[in-house]
């Protein structure tokens, strides 16, 4: 049969112009970062792909849940509609909702971790370990090894190492593990799913031992579509109904909806059981505002509420992913080490491998993010060691395995033209990588200090 081209479900109803800057212009801005792609302004920036977080375009209908918005203190329509829709799509019985994703960290690691507990997990996610750690707990990774291993083609790099978690249960006795971290997908490893046969092993495992199970559920959709183009038996199944049987091997989870629920603003906390239901919705009138709000507008509830059900349409996902995984395509067929299998949500390259003249202290996916910049305007993200912080303890660099840079997707917003001037960029650096020489930190702040960090050229 003759190759049959797709395209994405929808057309462009209103464009947002971006400037093309000069080199010279570029120069000026990534020096007056500090060599900080977080600390450019967007106004210099040509193609945004330092995260899809916040960035995606809503659809015709949510921009019409906007006018919909009940601006009540308390008891808006928008919540009821949002809770419904957590309800329906995920399955979930109680929702806090959340200014973003978190704050629903910050609210759970408080109500269940004590200090010196355990938290396993299926790799670390930045905001979600700072949490538990000033919870009192310390993370622990749990993930199998491949998922260190950027050449490992693994379809499930996302899976938990069952013996892993299980020596981890028997060493420090289950009282001590309040729960159990589970991404889907897992933004750290390179956006790689887990798969449901692993995820019904941990659900298995973790009820032997009476030990809950807390979803990460930022990227449960891209997950889902995974699952049903390669986990065998999931083929002829609805994404939407992945998205529900993910949910319920879980306790509760938390979600920035800023990811794959389509909106520029937003999150939640949602859980089964009653009694955290009300230790929750107490905690959040602390620190969010009232519990029919969370920290959102009315609007932005219903934006979200919409946006939900567009997220798990099969048509959306496929192009969602399929717009990714043409970007990834295109920079592994010029040569250039990315980790594999494709991310569903942004394409990691292998800045170690790229930059391999350079050691780890000289920060070389810092440093390739930078070039990238100077070189066409296309703004990425260090996620290597600059990510990984320091260990509390000692106070020295984590060196994690993996030193990336993500080229991250926003949904609905670039089109394939984009993706090509992003793939040729990738390889103009790439093939003047020696010019590159590293940076040095000049100024670190003590809490994710990815964001703010300033840097200079060695
Ligand atoms: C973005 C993200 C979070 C944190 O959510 P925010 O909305 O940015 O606060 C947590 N976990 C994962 C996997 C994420 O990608």
């Amino acid at each position: 049969m003759k190759h049959r081209s797709w395209a994405e479900p929808y057309k462009i109803k209103m464009v947002e112009p971006v400037r093309i800057t000069s080199r010279f212009e570029r120069e000026k801005a990534i020096e007056d970062a500090g060599y900080n792609t977080f600390l450019l302004k967007s106004a210099d920036v040509y193609i945004d792909l330092l995260t899809d977080s916040g960035t995606s375009a809503m659809s015709d209908r949510q921009w019409a849940g906007l006018m919909l918005g009940d601006e009540s203190y308390a008891g808006s329509k928008n919540f009821y509609h949002l809770e419904e829709a957590v309800q329906k799509y995920y399955g979930y019985k109680h929702l806090v909702p959340t200014h973003q994703g978190r704050a629903a960290e910050h609210i759970i690691s408080q109500l269940l971790i004590k200090k010196g507990d355990i938290i396993p997990g299926n790799m670390y996610f930045t905001t979600t370990k700072l949490h538990q750690e000033l919870a009192g707990g310390t993370f622990v990774d749990v993930i199998i090894d491949e998922a260190h291993d950027p050449e490992n083609e693994h379809p499930f790099k996302a899976n938990v190492d069952l013996n892993k978690l299980e020596n981890l249960i028997k060493k420090y006795g289950a009282e001590r593990i309040p729960y159990v971290s589970i991404a889907t997908t897992v933004n750290m490893a390179g956006g790689q799913p887990i798969s449901l046969e692993n995820l019904h092993e941990v659900r298995s495992l973790t009820q032997k031992y009476g030990i809950k199970i807390i979803h990460d559920m930022t990227r449960v959709a891209e997950n889902a579509y995974i699952i049903k183009e390669r986990e065998p038996g999931y083929a002829d199944r609805e994404v939407s109904e992945i998205v529900r049987e993910i949910c319920n091997l879980t306790d509760g989870a938390t979600m920035s909806a800023k990811k794959d629920a389509l909106v520029n603003i937003g999150g939640f906390l949602a859980v089964n059981d009653d009694e955290l239901f009300d230790r929750a919705r107490n905690m959040v009138v602390i620190y969010e505002g009232l519990h029919t709000y969370g920290g959102m507008a009315g609007r932005d509830m219903e934006a979200l509420a919409i946006g939900i059900g567009e997220s798990v349409d099969y048509n959306h996902i496929k192009a969602r992913v399929g717009q990714v995984y043409y970007l990834g395509e295109k920079i592994i067929n010029m040569g250039i080490p990315i980790v594999k299998p494709i991310g569903t949500h942004g394409v990691f390259l292998n800045a170690k491998k790229m930059l391999s003249h350079l050691s780890k202290d000289k920060l070389p996916a810092q440093a390739l993010a930078a070039a990238l910049y100077l070189d066409s305007g296309v703004r990425a993200m260090e996620r290597g060691v600059v990510s990984a912080g320091r260990n509390p303890e000692n106070g020295d660099h984590n060196y994690p395995e993996l030193e990336l840079v993500r080229l991250t997707v926003p949904r609905r917003v670039y089109t394939q033209a984009h993706m090509d001037v992003v793939a040729e960029s990738v390889e103009v650096v790439y093939e003047e990588r020696n010019k590159i020489t590293g940076l040095k930190f000049v100024y670190e702040p003590r809490y994710l200090r990815f964001f703010q960090s300033r840097f200079e050229i060695l």
